[in-house]
């Protein structure tokens, strides 16, 4: 880490960091570069520039944290890593055979003990952002927020949620209210049928329940798609949902591992008939009344998933496409579900 700072002072594109890179190489937004991280080392350039020339850092203002991997879905992209209901559910599936199922992973035993080893951070923190699994599965991050209060004026918090814990004091309790900005992080993979069929246990009634009380709590609403061989063909469909459901921004990222779920499992005939629909749809005007920057967002989405449905069909395709029929009923135990979605 400490070299890591040092080449960033440096103005060097370390290249551990390549993900980001390639990412701005092609004019998208990577994660460094994210509202909440962007404008925290916007306020603090000069300060770091000073004090931290040795990479040695001597106070928290941005802590982001995974508590634990607890989660109640299995959306298909997922990892018995990063939930735990996938790891549970691979032992009947095995789709990740060659890696380690850990089960439950908790970064720390207890939330005493999490609290403990933070909480001397606490009143120089400025923003916090919080990943899961889902967050609101996982009683330490309630814990964590609860020592927070003292601070909340002044930090901006950021969490990720699938959307669907409903009745949690998270919501009817003081605790969401009151921090000096709230940003919730929420991922969003398609139009309802496509979405409730890649994350995979999401109901979008109550997924659209749980996004009004937040909007009346005032959270800015970022949504999040992961682009994916299931999904490109729908972006239509996608963008007039989300149009609906009002998001403040959008991002996206590419799902690019286990290769048959990626964009390259698609057709020839698929991919040149989607690119078709999304180019009419480009010069329709549904999205032109959006608020600016989500139509930015949009426009962005739009022009990276045309270069994606233009890239070259790899000769391996068909065979990965059978690969991603048989993911699906491996997780179905049906083919026609998959088969159904798809023809939507
Ligand atoms: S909600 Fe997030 S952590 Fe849970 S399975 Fe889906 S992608 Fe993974």
């Amino acid at each position: 880490m400490i070299r890591l700072r040092k080449d960033f002072l440096k103005g060097e594109k370390p290249a551990a960091c390549q993900e980001c890179w390639n990412f701005e190489k092609r004019g998208l937004q990577s994660e460094r570069l994210s509202p909440g991280n962007m404008e925290l080392s916007n306020q603090h350039q000069e300060k770091i520039r000073n004090e931290y020339k040795d990479g040695i850092v001597k106070e928290m203002i941005g802590l982001e944290i995974r508590p634990s991997n607890a989660c109640n879905f299995t959306c298909r992209m997922c990892t018995p890593e990063v939930s735990s209901s996938w790891a549970k559910k691979d032992k009947e599936w095995q789709l990740y055979p060659n890696e380690a199922n850990t089960g439950l992973i908790k970064a720390y035993k207890s939330s005493e003990e999490l609290v403990q080893e933070l909480s001397p951070f606490f009143s120089g923190l400025e923003f916090i952002k919080i990943h899961g699994g889902e967050p609101l599965f996982e009683p330490q991050v309630l814990d964590l927020l609860k020592a927070l209060q003292p601070y909340k004026e002044k930090v901006w918090l950021r969490w990720m949620t699938n959307l669907s814990i409903v009745n949690h004091p998270f919501y009817t309790s003081d605790l969401l209210k009151g921090w000096k900005r709230m940003a919730t992080a929420i991922s969003i993979d398609g139009p309802p049928p496509v979405n409730e069929y890649i994350r995979k246990g999401l109901d979008t009634a109550l997924f659209e329940k749980n996004l009004e009380k937040l909007q009346l709590l005032g959270a800015d609403i970022f949504f999040h798609i992961s682009l994916q061989a299931m999904n490109i063909i729908f972006i239509p469909e996608f963008i007039n949902y989300i149009l609906k459901l009002k998001p403040y921004r959008l991002t996206f990222s590419r799902v690019d591992y286990p290769t048959e779920l990626a964009t390259i499992a698609l057709s020839k005939e698929s991919k040149e008939s989607a690119y078709e629909r999304l180019l009419k749809y480009q010069e329709s005007s549904s999205f032109t009344q959006a608020p600016d920057k989500l139509k930015e967002d949009i426009h962005l989405l739009i022009v990276e998933s045309l270069k994606i449905l233009k890239e070259p069909v790899p000769q391996i395709q068909e065979k990965l496409w059978q690969k991603l029929i048989d993911w699906n009923y491996r997780i179905d135990g049906d083919k026609s579900l998959f088969t159904n979605m798809i023809k939507t």
